[in-house]
Parts: structure tokens; C-alpha cells; sequence
């Protein structure tokens, strides 16, 4: 038998949450990193390094640091020392090396390049180290009876997991077991949501909603993933 993933029985016990089980670990993993980086590790020369290449997190981590009320003087820390960063690239003589560049002089294009990360956001780097974990072990390890029927109950994995988790899948016949499992969700919550929009049909709006009313929410999830882990749809 081979060797369990380390995170195997996290997946395990968090299948049956609510929602895709990638997602909601995911999120907790994303969360735990920025809440150690603003504890013990918001003075080492490593988390300085990296924010300051970086030019802090991204808009959708900066805004989870918020949340993070507790560590404003770790919050605080971390600013200082973009701001020195962003200072001191500021002050950099303008590098237009070449005689054309120093023909048409400087302009602001010299300075926003300077300017732009030369890092990843350290959350995203973290959220998509879990993110991989998560799908790999999904994708590699579907064979084990624990782990198939976890899936099997629970509500299936959202759109972009479920890309990911086939596309890691070792070959075809794990692909087609994946597939196998996520269909059914589909068909599910695609008969949930007919029903729903058929009572909202005016011929029908008496009819009592059952357990299709919140499937709408549900759907939002499933189709476009956790927005903390996807956030928005552009590169700049
Ligand atoms: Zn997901
Ligand atoms: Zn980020």
C-alpha cells in the first residue's frame, strides 16, 4: 500500500464541510501562514527579504490581514519596511543605460518598472503550495477506500479543484474514477436548481422551497471556487 500524504486525513475530515474540500483547506492554511507571519516570523531577515520583493501582499491578502486585527504592530512592521523599500528604489539614479534611453530622458515608465514586485505575494506562493497538496493527494490517493467515499459524500470539489485534480491524476483510469465521482454533484445540484427556478416561476410560486433554496449559493461556489483562494480574474 503506499505511503499516506501527510494531509490525508485533514482531507479526510474536511470532505463533508459544506463546499469544495480544497477551498475551505486551503483557506485555513492560507490564514494560519499570515497569522504565523505576523507572529514569529514578522522580524526574520527571510519574511524582510520577501516583502520587500514582493512590494507587500496582494490586494486580496492585505485585505486578510485586516481580519487579523490582533497583530497591527506585526501589520505595521511589515509596512515600515516596504515603505523603506519603496523609498530607496525612489531615490535610485534612473538605470536608461542606453543612448536612446537617455536621448528621450527619463520618464515615469523608468521608475513604475523599478517600482513593480520582483516577487510573488508570500501568501499566494503558500496558498498555492496547499492548493497543490491538497489536489495531488485528492488525485493520487482517490484508489483508497477512505478516501473515495470521503468524495463520494461530500458535495464534490469546485470547477477549477476539479480541473486540477484531473489533470494531476496519473493516468487515465484515476481520471475517469474522479470523473465518476464529481458527475453525480453536477446532475444534483443541476436538479436542485431547475427546481428552484421552477418555483419561482409564477405559475408555480406557491409551491413550498425545500432544500433547493440556498442551492443558488451553493452554485456559486461550485462553479467559480472559493473567492478567497480565486479572487479576481486579472493579471494587472
Ligand atoms: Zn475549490
Ligand atoms: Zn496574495
Amino acid at each position: 500500500m503506499p505511503e499516506l500524504p501527510m494531509n490525508f486525513h485533514r482531507l479526510i475530515e474536511a470532505f463533508p464541510e459544506p463546499g469544495c474540500v480544497v477551498c475551505n483547506l486551503t483557506e485555513r492554511d492560507v490564514n494560519r501562514f499570515l497569522d504565523s507571519h505576523l507572529y514569529e516570523y514578522v522580524n526574520t531577515p527571510e519574511t524582510h527579504a520577501n516583502i520587500r520583493a514582493s512590494r507587500g501582499l496582494c490586494a486580496t491578502h492585505s485585505g486578510h490581514l485586516v481580519e487579523f486585527g490582533a497583530s497591527v504592530l506585526g501589520i505595521t512592521i511589515l509596512h515600515a519596511v516596504i515603505m523603506d523599500e519603496l523609498l530607496k528604489t525612489a531615490a535610485e539614479p534612473n538605470r536608461a543605460t542606453s543612448t536612446f534611453g537617455r536621448l528621450i530622458g527619463s520618464n515615469g515608465n523608468s521608475l513604475a518598472n523599478r517600482l513593480e514586485p520582483t516577487g510573488e505575494c508570500m501568501a499566494c506562493q503558500a496558498l498555492e503550495r496547499a492548493e497543490s497538496q491538497h489536489v495531488n493527494s485528492i488525485a493520487e490517493h482517490i484508489n483508497e477506500q477512505e478516501m473515495y467515499d470521503a468524495y463520494a459524500a461530500s458535495n464534490g470539489l469546485c470547477l477549477p479543484h476539479f480541473r486540477r485534480a484531473l489533470r494531476a491524476a496519473p493516468n487515465g483510469k484515476t481520471a475517469d474514477v474522479l470523473t465518476k465521482l464529481q458527475l453525480p454533484k453536477w446532475r444534483a445540484l443541476k436538479a436542485e436548481l431547475d427546481m428552484l427556478a421552477d418555483k419561482y416561476d409564477v405559475n408555480h410560486n406557491d409551491e413550498a422551497v425545500g432544500a433547493e433554496a440556498d442551492s443558488w449559493r451553493r452554485a456559486l461556489i461550485m462553479v467559480s471556487g472559493n473567492r478567497d483562494v480565486f479572487g479576481v480574474r486579472r493579471k494587472h
